[in-house]
Formats: C-alpha cells, structure tokens, sequence
C-alpha cells in the first residue's frame, strides 16, 4: 500500500465513529419522534415455533420481492394455510430513510455475497472481488435496494414469449404491473400503464438537488426527451420514480406483508434459513422443508406446494443442496441427486457498469441551495436537515443522490428505430469523494490506493457521477455450490465481459456521458471531468477507448441485479429449470417465484419485474389449486388424471419413532387436497389414484416395493385428512373417518394387487377394489364417510 492509501485508510476508519454515531442518533430520533415509521400496529407479526403447525398448503421459501408479493396472494384464500420462512428478520427503521440506503450494505441485512477474484474486472477491489449485496431481511433485496422502479422494456417481455414462455408476453404482462401498483405520481395514474389501488405506492422522490434539473436539460440537448420511462416508450429521461410510501421506502414487506400478516392462515417464520427441501427420491415430489431457526434445526411439511422465492444467488444454491442441479456437480460436492437439471446456477446474468465517472462541476453563487448544487455529505448532514425530516416530512433524508434522474440511451451498437435502448445512466448527484470515502468506497469494496489516487485529492468537493450500465449483457456467469454444508456461501462468477461486445457497449456508454458533460447545459457549471486517474489506466490517451476499457475493468459495478439463473423455459430446452407455469422440471410440487426464473434480464431493474413475476405466479398457482380445494368432489371433477394424481408420499417407514414424530411422518404424506376436500364436502365421491404402472410391477421385487410404497401413501393421505382438519381448525371435533371401498375390477382384477390393497388396508380401513375403470394405469376408490 502507498503511503497515499494509508493516509486514505486511516482518515476513512476515523470517520467510521461520527458516521455510526449519526445513524445511532437518527434512529433514536425516529423512535422518539415518528411513529408512523415505527409503525407498530401494522408491523409483521412473527410466528413462533411453538404455534408454527406441522404442515402448510404451501410453504414460500424467501420473504423478498417475490416472496412477499407470493405470501400475501396465496393467504388470500382463507382455506388455504401458508407459511414464509425468512432468513433474515424485520426491516429497521433505518432502512425506511432514502438516504441511507447505502450505510445498509454489509450489515446484518446483508448476506455479504463476493464474486470470485478476477483479473477481467473488479480488479479495483479488495482481493479483486466485487460485493455482491443481497437482502437478509424480510422484504429481502427490496429493503437494501435503491427503491428506483423501473419495468424495463416491453420487447424483453415479447422475447420471453418468443423463447416459448407462453403468457409471458408484455400484454400478457402489464396487467400485473398494474395490479401491484398505487402510482402517486402526478398525472400517472390515468394512463394506461400505471395502476392505482395496489398494494406497492410509487411516488418521485421527495428531495432532489439542483442538479436533477440540469441532468434532464442537457439530456435533451443530446437528443433524449423527458418521458415516462414505465409508460409507452421507453428512450428517454426521467426524474426517478420510487417504491414510495410517504417518501420513505415501500418495500415488498411494507406494501405486502405488513397489510396480511394478521391473516390467521399466513404465518411468517423470520431468522429461519432453510437448508434442503426434502423430495420424495421415487415420487420426486417435494413434500417439505428443512430449516434452522436460532440454534435449532426444524422440519415442515407442505400438502399442496413448496414455492423456491430466495432470490438468484439462493433459489439455485438451495436448489442444488435439495439435490437438483447439474449431476456432474453435484456428484463432486457429494450431494446425492434427485434429478440431473444442468441448467441450474447457469446463465447468471447481472447488469455491469462503470463506477467512478466522475465530473467536477462549480456551484454557481446564486444557487438558490446554501447546500450547493450537489450532494456534498457535511453539508447536508445538519441538525437543520435532521429538524426537515423528523418535523416536517422533507429535505435531504428523502433524497437518494446515487440516482436522482435516469436516461435510456442509445449507443451506437442500438437500432435507434428500434425504442429498445441498449445503456440506462443513472444520475448521481454524488460521486465517491462526496462523503469522504464512507459509504461508496466501502459497497465497492475498493482498494486503499485505488481511492486515494481516484478521489482523495478531491475530497468534498462539487462533483456528479454517471454510471453507465449495460442493459442486456451477452456474457454469462454461474452460481456453484461450494461444497454440500448449507451454512457455506455459494461460488458466484458472473464472467463480466466475457463477450468483449459488453465492454464495447459499456465504453460507447461512457462517452454518452462524457459527451453530456460537454453540453451546453453541463459547460455552464463548468462540468470537467476527474483529472485523476486509475494510476494501471494512467499511460491510455484521455478520453479514449482504450482508458474507458480498462477504467471499466477496474472500477467494475455491479447494479445488484443477478438473474436467470434458475431461466423459464419450454420442455425442449435442456437447460430451463422451470417451465412456464414456473414448475420446477423434474420435480412435483415444487415452483420457483423470483428473479432467478427470468429467461433473459430486463432492460432495466429488476425489482419491479420480479414483484410482477410474483403476481402473476400467484395467479398461476391459484389457477392449479384453486378449483381442486372450493368444490366438491364429484364424478366429473376426477376426470383429469393430472389433477387427481397424489403428489407424493414419504412413507411411514419408521413406526417405531415417538407418538409426536409418527405424526408428523404422518403429514408428510399428506399431499392432496382432493381428500380433504372430500372429507369437507358431501361425503361421497371419487378418487382416481395414479399408479404410474400396472401389475407388472409385482413381477420385480423393487417394483413391488415401490408399489408397497403407493398404497401405503394412500393409507397416509386419508389419515392426514383427519389430522389436517385437526390442526386447521381447534375447535372442530375429530373427524369420524372414512371407509374406503376397493373394489376389484371384473375384466381385470389383479389378485396380486387385490391381495396388497387388502393387506393394506386390513390393518386399516375396509376396503373395495376397482381398477382401471375407464383409463389406463389408474386404480379409482371409492370413499364412503363412515
Ligand atoms: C443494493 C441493491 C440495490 C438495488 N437497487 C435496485 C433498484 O433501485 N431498483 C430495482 O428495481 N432493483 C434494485 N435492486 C435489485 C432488486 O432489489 C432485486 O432484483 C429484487 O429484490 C430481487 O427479488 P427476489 O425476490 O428475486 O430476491 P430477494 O428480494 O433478494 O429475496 C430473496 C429472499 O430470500 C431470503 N433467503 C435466501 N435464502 C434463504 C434461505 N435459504 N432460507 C430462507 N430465506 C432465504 C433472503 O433473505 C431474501 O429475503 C437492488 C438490489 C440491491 C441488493
């Protein structure tokens, strides 16, 4: 290290105390002062393991954007009981302040995920890692988010469409976007692409420095008009519009959470990390889950679905400890394999840009700010600034200068015909040198000498930032696991510019940036750029390609938006996890709700796009459940075989166990709704069981086993029926039980099945036989209420 980066280092870690002692001080004040961030009444309420119940109609593995979004939904019907399991715990209030936004990184809140060392890019930072930041808390990344609301462009969603994701069209799309949606904003709210009444408010920032203004007008004087980027067309400039409530951030958990949580049939479970779904090895069938909460270890069990919601960087690492993934990995960490998914934790993409294009501007004297015309820390950081906040719901800590405006702009690689721009600019009013080294440098994860050359002659000075990021990368990375212990980090490559057509983008985009320095609008506040150098880029000419280039290789950023890595897609590509209903492949009873299931990344965040993803997928679960759970079973109603089919079983294999385990086996198989609602309903009907072979079976001692196995689950199905009534509702009386009728077919009466159902159900139940009935490699029941 230099003495330069010393001396940096030092000064930095000084300001640490005053910096924490500030936000100690802040939350203090908003405990005392605004109640209406505490928000006591209406905070999430968090089951405790002693009332969680055995099992759930679905269990939502992620309490983020998506699985939020997915809670709220499925509670909406009051037959059906959900569960959310959380790794992190509740928002603080801290993180409902627009301001501190960035001081949220690498606390509790944050996993604190690292790329792997690189020599193409984030070679800047510490180790050259990039920080990878992802949310650890209820309402997950869209607590740690910059809260920027952004759809991206309808062509992503046509694309989607195109690849065979039928539904996914933007027409077929918009819908959710809107449902979602409360736009506040002025003169929004009768367009055609905003909604009002939803859960999520979006508003504009409630504070913005004189800059904002000047960002937007030297954008049209590089051609870009000032337009709704969330509405007909997408190229162009904006002030940033917000996930808003009040001007203090709505995160997925504020809009969605807060307003269910009270809904007895939805229970959340925070400080819970699951470590493994359990999937039945022979059925395939996901029937439960496994989690640590504290220092314990938990099991629970789902009768309809489990729904994967932990987000890019988890729902594949999850996944692949479940035992789902590429066989030849999983082999290699020693996860036994349920199914060979080789495109799990493949085709991670991430939105890359530029960091630390910085711009020197002057604060003109008759700024009408005393703050001056940029985001400079010290200035803002005022008791008199503090008073705006707690007092009068205004002033600086409402403002995100990381972003105050936004343009979608295109470069010379975009068709311009096209409105399919191909870099977003975010305009910051701040820039690394404004708070001194606090915040910027430490998300970065920046090197000591690297800021002291890039900023620390600069310190506190005027200055704005633009950064540049790449729309649609065409380079891919991937998540692996480390080895096969759940508590370990996974291995996160993103592969930055492993198509050099990336950087060829990013670089164009740099010059946009340059150029909007240059205009008119910008000269008059005599905007320059940094003349300090990357001291490894100092010898390129400035400007020029060749400095942009390897500027971008150092100060490499990642926008926080890894997708994709678990992609949607038809039956016939090899390498989608989920299908386009977001059924996991291989696999019953099991879907994936986040933005890991993108097939491509949007052109544009991607925190609103998941919240749709999750709407939508609410819909689509609803759809497959909704009618097997409100109405009767009759005749008709059977004659989907899909519908019918159990789902799965763990069998009962280990009798002996203690009372309160047995029962627990004992929901576990519990996978059908079609009973119970049999048990609910006139108490006479049909179930159709699909048993995947006929006699046949009997002829291979595996396969009778396995059929062993079929019947027993039928046995466990109907006895959970009993138990399930018990826990869902206290009050109700044992049910009498049922009598099941398996009645032999005349015409083809197997006397090997007979004599297994009957042994069966000997022990249990008395019963009838009929097979084949009217389709093939079915066995139907009958089920009388006793
Ligand atoms: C710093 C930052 C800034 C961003 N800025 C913006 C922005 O301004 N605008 C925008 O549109 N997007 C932004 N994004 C991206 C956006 O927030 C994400 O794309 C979006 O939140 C992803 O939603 P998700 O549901 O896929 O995952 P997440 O919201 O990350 O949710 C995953 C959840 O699962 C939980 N979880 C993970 N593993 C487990 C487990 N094993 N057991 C239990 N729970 C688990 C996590 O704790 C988390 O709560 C930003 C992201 C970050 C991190």
């Amino acid at each position: 290290m230099t003495v330069m980066g010393a001396y940096s280092a030092a000064r930095i870690a000084l300001s640490y105390g005053p910096e924490l002692s500030f936000l100690v001080f802040l939350r203090f004040l908003i405990v005392l002062m605004r109640q209406d961030i505490i928000d006591r009444d209406n905070r999430v309420q968090i089951i405790s393991t002693r009332k969680m119940y055995e099992s759930y109609d679905f269990i939502v593995i992620g309490g983020g954007s998506a699985g939020c979004v997915v809670a709220n939904r499925l509670s909406e019907n009051q037959n059906w009981t959900v569960l959310l399991l959380e790794a992190g715990g509740d928002e603080t209030v801290l993180s409902d302040v627009p301001l501190v936004f960035p001081t949220l990184q690498l606390t509790a809140m944050d996993w604190q995920f690292k790329t792997e060392s690189s020599t193409k890019y984030c070679q800047g930072m510490i180790n050259n890692q990039c920080n990878w930041p992802r949310g650890k808390v209820l309402g997950g990344s869209s607590v740690l988010n910059a809260m920027l609301y952004v759809r991206g462009n309808r062509r992503d969603y046509d694309q989607w469409r195109d690849m065979g994701n039928t539904g996914w069209s933007y027409d077929e799309v918009l819908p959710y976007f809107k449902k979602s949606e409360n736009v506040m904003i002025p003169g929004l709210a009768k367009s055609p692409f905003h909604g009002t009444g939803g859960y999520l408010t979006i508003e504009r920032f409630r504070n913005n420095t004189p800059i904002a203004k000047q960002f937007l007008a030297a954008g049209r004087e590089i051609g870009y008009e000032e337009i709704d980027i969330n509405g007909a067309t997408q190229t162009g400039f904006s002030y940033s519009h917000g996930t808003l409530r009040d001007g203090l951030r709505c995160s997925t958990a504020k809009a969605f959470l807060r307003s269910a949580s009270r809904r007895k049939n939805l229970h959340v479970s925070a400080h819970s990390t699951v470590e493994k779904i359990l999937i039945h090895e022979t059925t395939k069938t996901a029937y439960g889950v496994k989690f640590r909460r504290g220092s314990r270890n938990y099991i629970v069990y789902a009768r309809n679905e489990i729904i994967l919601s932990a987000g890019s960087v988890q729902s594949p690492h999850v996944l692949m400890l479940s035992g789902i993934g590429p066989k030849e990995h999983l082999e290699e960490v020693g996860v036994p394999v349920i199914y060979d998914s080789p495109g799990v934790g493949k085709n991670l993409q991430d939105h890359v840009a530029i960091g630390g294009l910085t711009y020197l501007i002057d604060s003109p004297s008759d700024c009408p700010e005393k703050t001056g015309i940029c985001f400079v820390l010290p200035r803002f950081l005022t008791l008199s600034t503090i008073k705006q906040f707690l007092a009068e719901e205004r002033g600086a800590l409402y403002n995100v200068p990381e972003c105050e405006a936004m343009g979608f702009v295109n470069t010379i690689y975009a068709n311009e015909t096209m409105d399919y721009p191909d870099v977003q600019l975010f305009l910051a009013s701040v820039a690394d040198n404004s708070d001194g080294g606090l915040f910027g440098k430490r998300v970065c994860g920046l090197k000591d000498d690297f800021f002291a050359n890039m900023f620390e002659g600069i310190l506190y000075e005027d200055t704005y930032n633009v950064v540049p990021l790449l729309l649609r990368p065409k380079s891919r990375g991937y998540i692996k696991l480390k080895d096969a212990n759940p508590r370990h980090h996974p291995i996160i490559v993103p592969n930055y510019f492993s198509d050099p057509h990336d950087l060829d983008i990013l670089v164009e985009g740099a010059k946009i940036i340059y150029n909007l320095s240059q205009t008119p609008t910008m000269k008059r506040f005599g905007a320059r750029p940094n003349s300090n150098k990357i001291p490894e880029c100092a010898h390129f000419a400035f400007p020029s390609d060749d400095y942009w280039r390897c500027h971008a290789q150092h100060y490499t950023m990642t926008i926080y938006h890894p997708t994709s890595t678990c992609k949607m897609g038809p039956t016939d590509d090899r390498m989608a996890v989920v299908d386009p209903r977001l059924r996991v492949y291989g696999v019953h009873a099991l879907r994936i709700v986040d933005a890991s299931v993108m097939p491509n990344i949007v052109t544009g965040n991607t925190n609103a796009p998941t919240i749709m993803i999750a709407e939508k997928a609410a819909d689509l679960i609803k759809e497959d459940w909704e009618d097997i759970c409100d109405k009767p079973l009759t005749k008709h109603s059977v004659d989907d075989k899909k519908q019918l089919r159990i789902l799965g079983v763990h069998a009962l294999r280990n009798r002996q166990v203690k009372q309160g385990q047995q029962k627990e086996q004992m929901m576990m198989a519990f996978r059908d709704n079609q009973i119970d609602r049999f048990s609910s309903s006139v108490g006479r009907g049909n179930l159709r069981i699909d048993l995947e072979d006929d006699s046949d079976y009997l002829d291979d001692d595996r396969e009778k086993e396995e059929w062993e196995k079929e019947v027993e689950m039928v046995h466990n199905q109907l006895e959970a029926v009993k138990l399930k009534r018990h826990i869902i509702d206290d009050q109700s009386e044992e049910q009498s039980g049922f009598e099941i009728e398996i009645i032999p077919d005349k015409d083809e009466g197997d006397s090997n099945i007979h004599k297994n159902w009957q042994n069966f159900t000997k022990i249990f139940l008395t019963t009838k036989y009929v097979t084949n009935n009217d389709a093939t490699n079915c066995a139907e029941i009958r089920i009388d209420k006793t």
